[in-house]
């Protein structure tokens, strides 16, 4: 937690920019919504925070707007280049869209057709490069280099983070009352170092809790190493995390604000899908129902009852052909 006058300086930083990050010309204020089924299960109090409402289904038109709104005049007329697993590639479309900023978005082959279309349908480039994010990141790399645009990353910039931290301010004006933790889907890290920042300033006795996919768990390993380590491979079923490495800003805030890491496997993603489904007939996609799968553990693991938890439910963009795999797992798994 922030012990020193570095962390909290460090944390108010993120504050002022969350509070004056203008998102609002574009994203939407997502309802906070009780899950009544999952609460009855868990012996809990479970709300959804339901950024699979934003517009293009995730929250990260959050950063991608915050970031862009602020180039100069001079990197908005050259226009921008980002890498992205596909959520953050149609933050940036919208946004470069509606401030008229020309954009090259590359994602790994591996990306969902819908996540493509996403992309194209609004204006942006999409070049499709290299089998995972990894890979489509280090060309968009070299583009930017090569081109002079700017790149924005979808996860370790400052901007970015301030962006998705909106997410924590609207949860705590929505939720005054007990909270003991929140949930939060964790791929390059920076929703978690957004929504940390924040609440670790304003109430740190909430406890944050990172959930990753067992086949991308980049900030655990960064936690237990003491420092960013690369993961030598990482699974795409949740391709909205799928992240070989924790962003450098993003670490340097959950290295003392994230109480807990949990990692779940992919049939638990599949059975926390139709939990999300079952309590708000909305489908997320499996990076959305990380939160939902962490909570079923920490509630397993930790034995707790009567608490009040709050799980990100991060976005919705899955292809409709692969709802008969996730829900032949489901099946398989206790939900
Ligand atoms: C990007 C994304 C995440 C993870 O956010 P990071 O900032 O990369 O940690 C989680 N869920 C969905 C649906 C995403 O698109």
């Amino acid at each position: 937690m922030p012990t020193t006058l570095a962390q909290q300086t460090l944390l108010e930083h993120y504050v002022k920019k969350i509070l004056a990050a203008p998102v609002y010309e574009l994203a939407v204020r997502t309802p906070l919504q009780e899950a009544p089924a999952l609460s009855e299960a868990l012996g809990n109090r479970i709300l959804l925070k339901r950024e699979d409402l934003q517009p293009t289904f995730s929250f990260k038109i959050r950063g991608a707007y915050n970031k862009l709104v602020q180039l100069g005049e001079e990197q908005k007329s050259r226009g921008v280049i980002t890498a992205s697993a596909g959520n953050h590639a149609q933050g940036v479309a919208l946004a470069a869209r509606e401030l008229g900023i020309a954009a090259t978005i590359v994602m790994p082959s591996t990306t969902p057709q819908l996540k493509v279309i996403g992309v194209r349908s609004r204006g942006a480039e999409a070049v499709l490069h290299g089998e995972s994010f990894p890979f489509a990141l280090a060309y968009a790399l070299e583009l930017a280099e090569r081109t002079g645009r700017t790149f924005v990353s979808p996860f370790d910039d400052p901007d970015v983070i301030a962006g998705q931290g909106t997410v924590a301010m609207e949860i705590l004006r929505q939720h005054q009352g007990e909270l003991d933790a929140i949930f939060v889907p964790v791929g390059g890290g920076g929703l978690i170092a957004g929504i940390a920042a924040y609440v670790k300033y304003l109430r740190p006795e909430v406890r944050i809790i990172a959930v990753e996919s067992e086949h991308s768990a980049c900030l655990q390993a960064a936690m237990n190493a003491g420092e960013r380590t690369v993961l030598p491979s990482v699974g795409t079923f949740a391709d909205g995390v799928a992240v070989a490495q924790i962003g450098a800003f993003g670490f340097e805030v959950c290295q003392f604000c994230v109480d807990e890491v949990l990692t779940v496997s992919n049939d638990e993603l599949c059975a926390a899908i139709k939990n999300i489904y079952d309590d708000t007939r909305s489908i997320t996609e499996p990076s959305g129902a990380l939160a939902v799968a962490g909570i079923k553990k920490y509630v397993a693991r930790h034995g707790v009852q009567g608490q009040t938890l709050i799980a990100i439910d991060s976005g919705a963009n899955i292809n409709f052909d692969s709802l008969g795999h996730v829900a032949e797992r489901a099946a398989l798994e206790a939900v």
